[in-house]
């Protein structure tokens, strides 16, 4: 009942006609999938030519963007509005990354700013939320994952938390190689619609998408695909290859 999701995240990596040969070459490995929407996120520079190689070609991939500033327009120098994002025919924005969190320094208030901003002007946040190595030894990895969640969703009401999707993205997994097993996935993940079920209801916690992030390849997508909490990836370094990102997207074959 759950459309599977699985989103590239490309960080900073394609100039745009790089981008625009890699979505060509992806689009035509993804001919003929069925029962799983699959979308990319390119850097900002190349979200022009993505879009308009999308549209030309009238493919099924969406476009998706991997941050936002949360204002409508201003004296924000180096950042981009949603209304810009929103005028390219983005439809995903990633927000709380873990690399913006921890290299640029991002707060949870930031975080909970952009996910708003991103909504309000009818686009679906990737809310990304996940724990260090460190505080998954602590034993600290859900409460590290539930005060992200109240910060950046303590103003949304059932309705509105009906279109987000979440990527449970362990920090020590992600471009590391070091996978989470399936059932550190599905712990999470079962913990994460288990807190939006208390705190939106059940019906709107059964219908949110949870993503795994980390180290996802096509040889252990299908088994992290396999849990029942896990409605699909968000794939870092994998995406940047158009076979292997089309493998993982094709998980069930
Ligand atoms: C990510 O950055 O969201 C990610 C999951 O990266 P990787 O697949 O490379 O671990």
């Amino acid at each position: 009942m759950r459309l599977p999701l699985v989103a590239g995240n490309w960080k900073m990596h394609k100039d745009h006609r790089e981008a625009v040969d890699l979505v060509r070459e992806l689009d035509g490995l993804l001919a003929g999938l069925e029962g799983v929407e699959v979308a990319v996120c390119p850097p900002f520079t190349a979200l022009s030519d993505v879009a308009r190689t999308l549209k030309e070609s009238r493919s099924r991939i969406v476009l998706g963007a991997q941050d936002v500033y949360p204002a409508p327009e201003g004296a924000y120098t180096g950042e981009i509005s949603p209304r810009m994002l929103k005028a390219l025919e983005v439809h995903y924005v990633i927000v709380g990354h873990s690399e913006r969190r921890e290299i640029i320094g991002e707060g949870d208030q930031l975080v909970a700013a952009k996910a708003r901003a991103v909504l309000e002007e009818g686009m679906v946040p990737i809310l990304c939320v996940g724990e260090t190595l460190e505080e998954r030894e602590e034993g600290k990895a859900e409460s590290k994952v539930r005060g992200q969640l109240e910060s950046a969703l303590a103003a949304w009401s059932s309705d509105e938390a009906s279109a987000l999707v979440i990527a449970y993205e362990p920090i020590w997994a992600i471009g590391t190689g070091k996978t989470a097993t399936p059932e550190d996935a599905q712990e999470m993940n079962s913990f994460i619609r288990g807190w939006l079920a208390e705190r939106f209801g059940q019906d709107t916690a059964s219908g949110v998408r949870i993503l795994y992030g980390g180290s996802v390849k096509p040889d252990n997508a299908a088994e992290l695909m396999a849990m029942p909490d896990v409605d699909g990836a968000l794939v870092g370094g994998a995406s940047l290859k158009a076979a292997d990102f089309a493998a993982i997207a094709r998980f069930r074959e």
